[in-house]
């Protein structure tokens, strides 16, 4: 576990909202060499071969949780991925993780015959192994790093992961309004990618129409603003707070000005293919 290299590729920043600026939830971490993929929102598998990494090296795939924003790019990486090779594939996530990708292949059962049948093994995509956290605590998986996963506060179970080798560490929040749970898992890291989904933008936060108002009012309690993902880093006493989770037209000079009101490290407005080394 010593000496290794990390850092960190934001595939996607975006949101449910569909976004030409940013794509769906996913990042990469490297350990070394070793690609880990946190979440597959929509683009992941284009996003990954727009930052150079072969879909098909993925070989370990963490959900945070299984809301469509953080899933809609499975099937493609699922489906894509082997066909451009791959052929070992281990999914962590949340109970119910299984039954979405079983359903996908169920779904797509012909499909993959039709494939098999031109004589591509069907290692890769049938024999997926699929490890469903029941709990928080130690992560069994066979990468080069201690995981601990955490459970956030949202609307459906969902867990924030915490990459640790010896020397340095790395966590993602997945979606979470603020919670003790974060801070303690965030403690000492060198990166947080943290939800700052609640920035100001014309979407909700500034308008009059009562409708929006109330979804942003609900939304309080599902995720964080900018200065509470700052409140956050700077508690957990983070080097490096990562923000992401954006609605379109954010304003990131307003969201990075938010976050340093509260933090005193360094705040970054996460976009698209941004590389982070750790
Ligand atoms: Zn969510
Ligand atoms: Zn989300």
């Amino acid at each position: 576990m010593s000496n290794t290299n990390l850092s960190i590729v934001m595939l996607g920043t975006g949101s449910p909202r569909p976004d030409l600026e940013r794509s769906g939830p996913a990042q990469v971490l490297f350990l070394d060499d070793l690609p880990i993929l946190i979440d597959c929102g929509e683009g992941t598998t284009t996003q990954l071969m727009k930052a150079n990494i072969p879909p098909q090296n993925i070989k370990h795939l963490f959900f945070t949780h299984l809301h469509s924003d953080h899933f809609f790019g499975y099937g493609q990486f699922l489906l894509g991925g082997w066909g451009l090779g791959r052929r070992e594939l281990t999914v962590i996530g949340p109970k119910g993780i299984k039954e979405f990708h079983d359903t996908l292949v169920r779904m797509f059962h012909d499909d993959i015959s039709y494939r098999t049948s031109l004589g591509r093994p069907g290692n890769g995509v049938l024999d997926v192994k699929i490890i469903e956290i029941d709990e928080p605590g130690i992560v069994p998986c066979d990468i080069p790093a201690k995981v601990t996963a955490a459970e956030m506060v949202h609307n459906v179970p969902t867990f924030g992961f915490r990459f640790e080798t010896e020397e340095k560490a790395v966590v993602f929040s997945g979606d979470t309004a603020p919670t003790p749970a974060i801070i303690e898992l965030a403690r000492n890291a060198d990166v947080l990618v943290q939800d700052a989904c609640l920035a100001a933008t014309g979407v909700y936060r500034n308008t009059k129409d009562p409708e929006l108002q109330k979804i942003w009012e609900n939304l309080q309690k599902e995720h964080c603003t900018p200065q509470q993902a700052g409140e956050i880093a700077q508690e957990a006493g983070v080097k490096k707070l990562v923000m992401t989770h954006f609605l379109p037209n954010v304003n990131g000079e307003e969201v990075q000005q938010e976050a340093a009101n509260s933090f005193d490290g360094e705040a970054i407005v996460g976009k698209d293919l941004l590389k982070i080394t750790v």
